[in-house]
This record gives structure tokens, C-alpha cells and sequence, in this order.
């Protein structure tokens, strides 16, 4: 089972936050995390084990994407943010409409990705 992970800039704190917040119930959990590479960075720096993929502008969020039409991801976690231009938005868009069409959980803000990490942590 892998998690991915993904922040624009300007949310990359809060990613690292909400990450920390679930660190116990994550030690339980066979759940392997996927990141674009800057994101990446700021989630290992925190003390996770996380596979760091391209960064976001250079291919990562079209590798996640890849990901998801392979099946291989249990949840898609992207905290965008919408106060600011991207010049990958295309890529952004791919990967949001790859989630929709296989029906992969995805959560685009702290709010949503808390219910969604309580009902897979609940499982085990
Ligand atoms: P990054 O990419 O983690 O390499 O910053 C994220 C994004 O902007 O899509």
C-alpha cells in the first residue's frame, strides 16, 4: 500500500504538520509514502521514510499520476495551494482527473486528508 504526497510551496508546513499528527498511528500501519521531491524533503526531514520521486515542476506530479493509473496507490494526499500560479497546473489537473477516473481517494486540503488517514488507520 502507498500513500502520495504532494504540497505546492506555499503548503508544504502544513503537510509536514498534519504528517506529524498521525506519526503513532502511522508506525502501526504497512503504508509506504511517495513524494514529489521537495515535498519529499521537508516530510524526511520531519523523520519520515518517504520514496522521493521528481520535483513537482519537473515530472513528479505526472509520475504520481502514472502511479495512480497503475493502481498502485491507496490515497492521494495534494495539498494545493490556491492563492498561487503553477507553472505545472496542467500536471495538476492530469493527476486530479487520473484520481477520478480509477477512484483513488484524493484529499486536496489538511481538513479532508484527516478523515481520510482516520478511516485508513482505523482499519488496523
Ligand atoms: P515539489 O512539487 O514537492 O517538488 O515542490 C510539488 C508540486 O509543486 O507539485
Amino acid at each position: 500500500m502507498k500513500i502520495a504526497l504532494i504540497a505546492h510551496d506555499g503548503k508544504k508546513a502544513d503537510m509536514v504538520h498534519f504528517l506529524s499528527g498521525f506519526k503513532d498511528e502511522l508506525k502501526h500501519v504497512n503504508i509506504d509514502l511517495v513524494a514529489t521531491g521537495t515535498t519529499g524533503l521537508h516530510i524526511e526531514r520531519a523523520g519520515f521514510k518517504v520514496q522521493r520521486l521528481l520535483s513537482g515542476p519537473l515530472g513528479g506530479d505526472a509520475q504520481i499520476a502514472a502511479m495512480a493509473a497503475e493502481k498502485q496507490l491507496e490515497m492521494v494526499i495534494f495539498f494545493r495551494d490556491p492563492l498561487d500560479k503553477h507553472p505545472h497546473e496542467p500536471d495538476v489537473q492530469m493527476l486530479m482527473r487520473i484520481c477520478d477516473v480509477h477512484n483513488i481517494p484524493l484529499a486536496t486540503n489538511p481538513a479532508a486528508a484527516s478523515l481520510m488517514f482516520q478511516q485508513l488507520t482505523s482499519r488496523f
